[in-house]
């Protein structure tokens, strides 16, 4: 399902040069490893967008692995909203795979470390070792516990790996260099002691894997050849290659190959602080459709063929950088044009009457029935009936009393299109108690059915409108970006300093019959507003999308 690629980029040239020198015996092999703590967000679909895409281009494999190492912070909720989101983005994992499956696995290899002199217990706690790593240009301490014997070492793992010792007592470290100018090098700590609850393996651990432990092993586990991650593991690479590099591998050393992360203007893409929103009731949840996540997106109505297609457009690189979020609404926007269909709602209502509109014998207002398409981009979505009569809604804004200057809408003595319907003339206003306008009232001329005049007068604007009569009643929410500044936390430090604090606004609207059957997340666009998404539980209310406005095209303007 991936679009096919333009462009090439180092991570295909390194497969490419590794197929050539038969390195993997042409094997391509990638996976992709989220922490099932929290929701996947905008970044991880660039992330698999590279990790499946790429697998994909080499007729290899990808198998979604989740990285459940710590269990303080998993959930099973998380590991199935992963799974969703990625199928629904439009990609199938190989296999489903947990790294806590090679706990057993991982405690062996350590074992193997200490019977090699490699690894070592040290009865410190994190302060003192992290204390002791030293920094840049300053070597570190070795821990009073570096050169423990390989007996007293492997007793006191298994003692730990039974659950002997206090959380926090003591950890495994590798033995690697203390002096070394990569700090990732000094020691690394291998295992620590949690007594907690893992969502997998429940009580069996007493001892779980770091991230670099467990990351490399398990990669060579599964036999992926090409560990395609983000930017900052790049100084553990070498970690990474030395703990494969003393193991007795059952098949060939994986790679790591990092890449910049994704980040856009307005947005936050780190979990962390992704879950703080949702614990703080900022948002309504992870799928709040102002959130980043993909579920979000997915119910703010964002197509994920144009969450996929932007990925691929913005290219891979090792250069980090913040894109436009009003690039990404570019794709959203271009993909909805061609699939969704058109409607009208009115969201600020004001009331129209046409004054000389005739009624039947019975009295009552005629009803007349327009003929529309459902979208002028695809003829293959056909026409629906639209009801007309003479009371309408119109938008509140496209009515001025008193218009100000190059206000081409209606007033008074002012003729526009009723669009597809007829010409209107507004004559004059109610106004209530306050002296609010509550409705407005116009005349039709019957000579301009369609909304052409036969004598070709012009008119200067077109507007949309709802028969009151036929009206649903929706509500619909209206979204402004959920951080105000384009680099949230560039000031403070703290992205959500700059949460924008009336980033929705729910008002309630009438819209056409038609809008009564829309599907459960269906987006479509609302002539002149935008495009809104069917939420997907609540019946008759939508989420604005995105407006219609490309501002993605007047900012690169503004930058040529
Ligand atoms: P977060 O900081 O949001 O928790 P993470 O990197 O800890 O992100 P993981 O679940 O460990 O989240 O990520 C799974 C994969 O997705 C990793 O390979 C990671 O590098 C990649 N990834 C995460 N965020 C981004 C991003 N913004 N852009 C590209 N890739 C990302
Ligand atoms: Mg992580």
């Amino acid at each position: 399902m991936t679009e096919p690629a333009t462009t090439s980029d180092f991570i295909r040239d390194i497969i490419r040069r590794d197929n050539e020198q038969g390195t993997y015996g042409g094997r391509v092999q990638t996976r992709f490893p989220p922490e099932p703590n929290g929701y996947l967000h905008i970044g991880h679909a660039k992330a698999i967008t590279v990790d499946f895409g790429t697998a994909e281009e080499f007729g290899g494999t990808c198998n979604l692995r989740f990285d459940d190492t710590n269990p303080d912070t998993e959930e099973t909720e998380f590991v199935e909203s992963i799974v969703a989101d990625i199928e629904w983005l439009g990609f199938r994992p190989t296999r489903v795979l947990h790294a806590s499956d090679y706990f057993g696995q991982l405690y062996e290899w350590a074992e193997y470390l200490v019977s090699q002199g490699l690894a070592y217990v040290d009865d410190q706690d994190t302060e003192t070792i992290s204390a002791q790593r030293g920094g840049f240009g300053k070597s570190g301490v070795a821990s009073p516990y570096r050169d423990r014997g390989v007996e007293e070492n492997l007793d006191l793992l298994r003692r730990m790996k039974a659950g002997e010792f206090e959380e926090g007592s003591r950890v495994l470290r590798a033995k690697i260099d203390m002096a070394h100018e990569n700090m990732a090098l000094r020691d690394p700590v291998m295992y620590r002691i949690r007594h907690s609850h893992h969502f997998r393996t429940g009580g069996d651990w007493w001892i779980y894997p770091t991230y670099d432990w467990a990351h490399g092993q398990s990669d060579a586990i599964e036999g992926v050849t090409h560990s395609i991650c983000t930017l900052e593991f790049d100084t553990h690479r070498p970690l990474y290659d030395w703990y494969l590099e003393h193991l007795p591998l059952p098949g060939d050393q994986p790679k790591q190959i990092e890449f910049a992360r994704l980040e856009l203007t307005h947005t936050v893409t780190s979990k962390r602080r992704l879950a703080k929103l949702v614990a703080d009731g900022t948002v309504d949840g992870w799928d709040d459709p102002r959130m980043p996540t993909l579920s979000g997106l997915r119910r703010r109505g964002y197509p994920a063929r144009a969450i996929r297609a932007f990925c691929t457009e913005i290219g891979t690189t090792r250069t980090n950088s913040r894109q436009n979020i009003e690039a990404l609404e570019s794709f959203v926007r271009r993909e909805l044009n061609a699939s969704a269909q058109r409607r009208m709602a009115v969201l600020r209502p004001l009331r129209l009457v046409i004054d000389n509109w005739p009624s039947g014998l019975d009295g009552t207002p005629l009803v007349e029935y327009f003929d529309v398409a459902n979208n002028p981009e695809n003829a293959d979505d056909g026409t629906r009936q639209v009801a007309f009569s003479g009371e309408l809604w119109i938008e509140a804004d496209d009515f001025a009393e008193v218009p100000p200057p190059k206000f081409f809408r209606l007033s008074p003595g002012r003729e526009v299109r009723l669009r597809g319907a007829y010409l209107v003339t507004a004559t004059s206003v109610d106004k209530d108690a306050d002296g609010n306008i509550a409705a407005v009232h116009a005349t039709y001329d019957p000579e301009t059915r369609g909304g052409d005049a036969p004598d070709g007068r012009k008119v200067k604007s077109t507007m949309h409108w709802v028969s009151a009569a036929h009206a649903v009643d929706i509500t619909a929410a209206l979204y402004e970006r959920l951080f105000t500044a384009p680099v949230p936390g560039e000031a403070t430090g703290e992205p959500l300093d700059d949460l924008n604090p009336d980033s929705r606004e729910v008002v309630s609207g009438r819209a056409e019959a038609a809008l009564a059957d829309a599907a459960p997340g269906q987006v479509v666009q609302f002539e002149r507003l935008g495009y809104f998404a069917a939420d997907p539980q609540t019946h008759l209310l939508f989420h604005r999308t995105v407006g219609l406005r490309d501002e993605w095209a007047a900012i690169q303007r503004r930058q040529a």
